[in-house]
C-alpha cells in the first residue's frame, strides 16, 4: 500500500475506526468498518462497560475499600490517604445503591474480584444500549475507501478507472499552498456521484469522519 494510503487509513485507525486492508489489496483502497446504532446512526462505543447489578458506568476510580475515598485511576500513588493497613483500593461500582455495596456478601466478592470494574471482573458487561438514544441494537457499517489526490478533473474517469461501485467513499485531497484540504462523497448512486465536484470545504479528516458515522450515510 502506498504511504499516501497509508497516512490517511491512519486518521481512521486513531479515530477508533476499524481499518483493514483487503486480501489481493490493487492497493488503490482500504477498508474501513464502525459499530453504528441501528437507530440514530452514531457510533456504538465498544470500549465502556458497565456494571452488571445497576447498569452504572465505569468511572475509571479507585475507591478504598476501608474508607471509602475515591482516586483516579491514572494517579501513580495506589496507596489511599487513610493509611489503614487493611486498605485496598479496587475499581468498585460507584453507586451507592448497587447490591455490590449494599449486600454484604456480594460486596465481599466484588472486592476479591478487585472491584466490579477491574479487568479480570466478571461482574462488568460491555455496553449494551447506543449512548445517545438508548436503543438496544447495532449493526457494522463498511465502507471501501478510496482516496482522489484531485487532479481537477470529473468524478466519472476517477469512478471508471478505481471501479468503484455504490456505497464505496471517495476522500478527496488537495494541497493549496502548505495545506491539505478535503472532501469526501459517499457514492449513492453511480449516476448521481460521477457529476459530483468537491468543494473541499473541510480542512481535516476527522470532522469527514464524524460526518460519515454519525450520519450513517
Ligand atoms: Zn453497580
Ligand atoms: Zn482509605
Ligand atoms: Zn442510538
Amino acid at each position: 500500500m502506498n504511504r499516501k494510503i497509508k497516512s490517511i487509513c491512519h486518521a481512521f485507525v486513531a479515530n477508533d475506526i476499524h481499518t483493514y486492508i483487503p486480501d489481493n489489496s490493487q492497493e488503490n483502497h482500504f477498508v474501513i468498518t464502525s459499530l453504528l446504532c441501528k437507530k440514530c446512526n452514531t457510533l456504538w462505543d465498544t470500549s465502556l462497560v458497565e456494571c452488571y447489578f445497576c447498569g452504572d458506568l465505569n468511572h475509571y476510580l479507585y475507591t478504598c475499600t476501608v474508607c471509602g475515598s475515591m482516586y483516579s485511576i491514572t494517579r501513580a500513588k495506589v496507596r489511599c490517604e487513610c493509611n489503614d493497613k487493611n486498605s485496598k483500593l479496587i475499581k468498585a461500582c460507584k453507586n451507592p445503591a448497587c447490591p455490590t455495596n449494599t449486600d454484604s456478601e456480594l460486596k465481599i466478592v466484588a472486592e476479591k474480584e478487585g472491584g466490579v470494574f477491574d479487568r479480570k471482573s466478571s461482574f462488568k458487561l460491555s455496553l449494551n444500549y447506543c449512548q445517545s438514544c438508548g436503543n438496544p441494537s447495532n449493526f457494522y457499517k463498511t465502507y471501501r475507501v478510496f482516496i482522489y489526490e484531485y487532479d481537477g478533473k470529473n468524478t466519472e474517469d476517477f469512478i471508471k478507472n478505481n471501479s468503484i461501485e455504490e456505497d464505496d467513499l471517495i476522500i478527496y485531497k488537495k494541497k493549496v499552498d502548505d495545506t491539505i484540504l478535503y472532501d469526501y462523497l459517499v457514492i449513492k448512486t453511480l449516476e448521481e456521484a460521477k457529476n459530483y465536484r468537491p468543494k473541499f470545504d473541510k480542512s481535516d479528516l476527522k470532522s469527514i469522519i464524524d460526518k460519515i458515522f454519525s450520519q450513517g450515510q
